[in-house]
């Protein structure tokens, strides 16, 4: 078989069909509907204690911190309440020793130090004056209760939250390593530190980054009727909704039902829908996610997101290029002027090329290839030889990695789509109101629109990502094409910021 052909069949494994999408929707409402019942289910669903969605009204300024990464944000964000807001941040890179330091205290007194700087320089007279105030009246007991800012803590690793501001760290990940904070209440370990500098600020919210892009679309998004679902397709994907509160059952006798505000009758339910189908009953499967899934440090795990996110979706076009040039000797970025047996010298592949390393092929990769429509594919070869070392890629060989590139792209896109109906169609935020016209041309009006707010480089960057959610969606038993029309997708930026200043603002008005 010539390469065209041999690129097509590839192509051709990543393929999933309408049939099996709405399958997947399926099972995916079952193990959401699971995952609400009781715990230790494939997807977790885990009750957030947020049973409220911004309509873009709400006023007032206040704090976000992000401890993620290698960075800790802290931001003040004035929320101007007609949808708009400013913000204002300063970030500053985790010393290495206080990922692994004796105690908590050290990290935890580092942050409360930070926002102490923080408040001292963008709030200056704010702070200054609270501090005056308690001086002269000697109070120990701290500020009134205007003076103090509610602030959003967005914590990124994993904890067990059982109210609104508390969770305790289950285990760190990511570089951190500090034995006493686990098991601990993260929020009270910020807090005391806050408490110790003395500053206007408490720790009204522990917030989940998708939490916080459902709250920041909630808060931006036009029309009044609030945000449905948050969902991030970037280095990893998962989403989080509103859900009525008594399908939750698993919160009902559990030792922190108490902890939960029932006036609204929702609550946001974190999905961590990344594991869904990790049995792979519905799940496409190729051989190279077979290959990639053993590569991992946790194989047979958050198998949904390794068909979909950006971390994996760059090695899973790696392992079928490979594949290509390797076994079936398909004259794939063959080398013409080579006469060697070695494979590595009869391809214009670079011997140092990071093709040839696991993990080497980033995913921005596949939204430049798919893109390429320029004179035979001039862009998606001077990518391959700039940033991979294939020196002489023929028009060829870019047109069948684009070929693939765009099949592994479609089929993340038709997946994301299954998360999307799932949640619309289990919560049927389609079928109300009830007397509305459903024919395919029927004009849709603004307040029928049910809204998505999306994050994450893929959905954003990767060309035609959302055009293939959509194209799914149509083919959607439940959605069909006058509810694809209904649905309203838009960017949500800044989830741990503006997001996590709404959830303290929700949290406090609930307090
Ligand atoms: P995060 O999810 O960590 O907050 P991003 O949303 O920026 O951050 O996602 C980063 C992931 O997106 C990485 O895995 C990266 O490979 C991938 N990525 C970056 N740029 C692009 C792009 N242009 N198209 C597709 N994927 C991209």
């Amino acid at each position: 078989m010539g390469l065209a052909q041999e690129a097509g069949r590839v192509a051709a494994e990543f393929e999933y069909s309408d049939a099996q999408v709405n399958k997947a929707v399926k099972e995916f409402i079952r193990q959401m509907d699971e995952g609400l019942e009781k715990s230790g289910t494939t997807m977790s669903q885990i009750p957030t204690y947020v049973t409220a969605v911004p309509n873009g009204t709400e006023k007032g300024l206040y704090m976000a911190v992000d401890l993620g990464g290698t960075n800790f944000r802290v931001c003040s964000i004035d929320l101007h309440g007609n949808s708009t807001f400013s913000l204002t941040q300063s970030k500053v890179a985790i010393p290495r020793e206080l990922m692994v330091a004796q105690t908590s205290k050290e990290l935890f007194s580092f942050l409360a130090k930070q926002i102490a700087t923080f408040l001292q320089t963008h709030h200056g007279e704010h702070y200054h004056a609270t501090i005056r105030r308690r001086a002269t009246i000697h109070s120990e007991s701290g500020f009134e209760e205007r003076e103090i800012f509610n602030l959003g803590f967005t914590f990124s690793f994993p904890v067990e939250q059982v109210g609104i501001n508390k969770g305790k760290l289950i285990r760190w990940t990511k570089g951190f390593d500090i034995a006493d904070a686990v098991g601990k209440d993260v929020c009270k370990l910020l807090q005391d530190e806050i408490d110790a500098l003395h500053l206007p600020v408490r720790v009204a919210a522990l917030v989940n980054d998708t939490v916080g892009t459902l709250m920041a679309r909630s808060y931006t998004s036009p029309g009044k009727t609030g945000t449905l679902l948050g969902a991030i397709f970037g280095t990893g994907t998962n989403g989080a909704y509103v859900e009525k509160l008594d399908k939750v059952k698993k919160l009902n006798g559990a030792e922190n039902s108490a902890n939960v505000d029932r006036t609204t009758g929702e609550m946001i339910i974190n999905t961590e829908w990344g594991s869904f189908d990790n049995e792979l009953s519905v799940l496409p499967n190729t051989p190279y996610d077979n290959s990639l899934d053993k590569e991992t440090p946790n194989p047979g795990i958050q198998m949904f997101e390794k068909r979909i996110s950006g971390m994996f979706l760059g090695e899973i076009l790696r392992l079928a290029i490979v594949d290509l040039i390797k076994e079936r000797k398909t004259g794939l970025f063959s080398d013409d002027n080579s006469s060697s047996n070695d494979v590595h010298s009869t391809t214009c592949v670079a011997e140092n090329s990071p093709l040839w390393q696991p993990w080497g092929l980033d995913t921005s990769f596949l939204s430049i290839a798919h893109g390429d429509n320029s004179n035979g594919f001039k862009v998606t070869r001077q990518t391959l030889d700039k940033d991979y070392g294939v020196h002489a890629a023929s028009s060829e060989d870019a047109e069948a990695v684009k070929l693939i590139a765009a099949a592994i792209g479609k089929r993340a896109a038709r997946l994301s789509a299954v998360a999307i109906a799932a949640v619309v169609i289990a919560t049927d935020k389609l079928s109300a109101p009830k007397d509305i016209a459903t024919a395919d041309d029927t004009p849709v009006n603004e307040d029928e629109m049910v809204d998505i707010g999306v994050d994450g480089s893929l959905v954003e960057f990767y060309p035609g990502f959302e055009d293939y959610i959509r194209e799914a969606l149509q083919q959607i038993e439940g959605i069909g094409k006058h509810g694809e029309k209904r649905i309203r997708i838009g960017i949500a930026k800044d989830g741990s910021g503006v997001g996590a200043a709404l959830i303290a603002l929700v949290a406090d008005k609930l307090a």
